[in-house]
């Protein structure tokens, strides 16, 4: 999961990105409206920490255009205090969710797990699929009872996945959701970790589609 964090605080954009990265995500960082807009336009996040109180060009601003463009990305903004207008202003814009500061992280954290959960459809921080429980809270994958040990590469593939259950996700795609922007890409990796996470995990889950990519079988429903 890739995430873009956009906040001009250059400390406090340290503090949240080294949070979400030693969660698991993929972060970009940007520090102004200009640069921010541009990454949403061009990158495909999974979710986008945006600050409201932006140089250059301000969030609400930034947010309306990723709207009129279509992109639909789940965005959490970041609001001052004493600017309840913001809020306002921002989730009508469409924003998916608000933090106020001061915040604590973790706040911050569990909210864009939330996002990111919902906009893939899965109401529940666990997401099941037969063996398979993948704990998004901990960033854990449970194969019949046991925590995997996983590479954050390899958790990254599988959580992908598993949030995309029942589709097929291209090598690119899977790429572009694992690695940031400066990370030389190659997608002939992917398949090398998908041998690992097969090997790991024991169980036969990830599905070669010929051709086209990787896809995780959503459960039948036995009923
Ligand atoms: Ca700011």
């Amino acid at each position: 999961m890739r995430i873009l964090v956009v906040e001009d605080d250059v400390n406090l954009n340290r503090q949240l990105s080294d949070t979400l990265k030693e969660a698991g995500y993929v972060v970009d960082s940007a520090f102004d409206g200009e640069e921010g807009h541009f990454l949403g336009d061009t990158e495909p996040y999974d979710a986008i920490i945006l600050d409201i109180g932006l140089p250059e060009l301000d969030g609400v601003s930034v947010l309306e255009k990723w709207r009129s463009a279509g992109r639909t990305t789940p965005v959490l903004i970041l609001t001052a205090r004493d600017r309840w207008s913001d809020k306002v202003a921002g989730i009508d814009a469409g924003a998916d969710d608000y933090v106020t500061k001061p915040f604590h992280v973790e706040e911050v954290l569990a909210r864009i797990r939330a996002l990111i959960r919902r906009a893939a459809g899965h109401a529940s921080s666990e997401i099941v699929c037969g063996p398979v429980r993948l704990d998004t809270k901990t960033s854990k994958a449970i194969v019949n009872g046991v925590a995997l040990k996983l590479t954050s590469h390899e958790y990254r593939l599988l959580a992908y996945l598993m949030h995309h259950m029942g589709e097929v996700v291209s090598r690119t795609e899977l790429v572009e959701h694992m690695y940031d922007q400066d990370f030389d890409r190659d997608s002939n990796t992917i398949e090398v970790f998908v041998g690992r996470l097969r090997k790991k995990m024991g169980v036969d889950l990830i599905e070669t589609v010929r051709g086209l990519g990787y896809r995780i079988q959503a459960p039948t429903n036995a009923n």
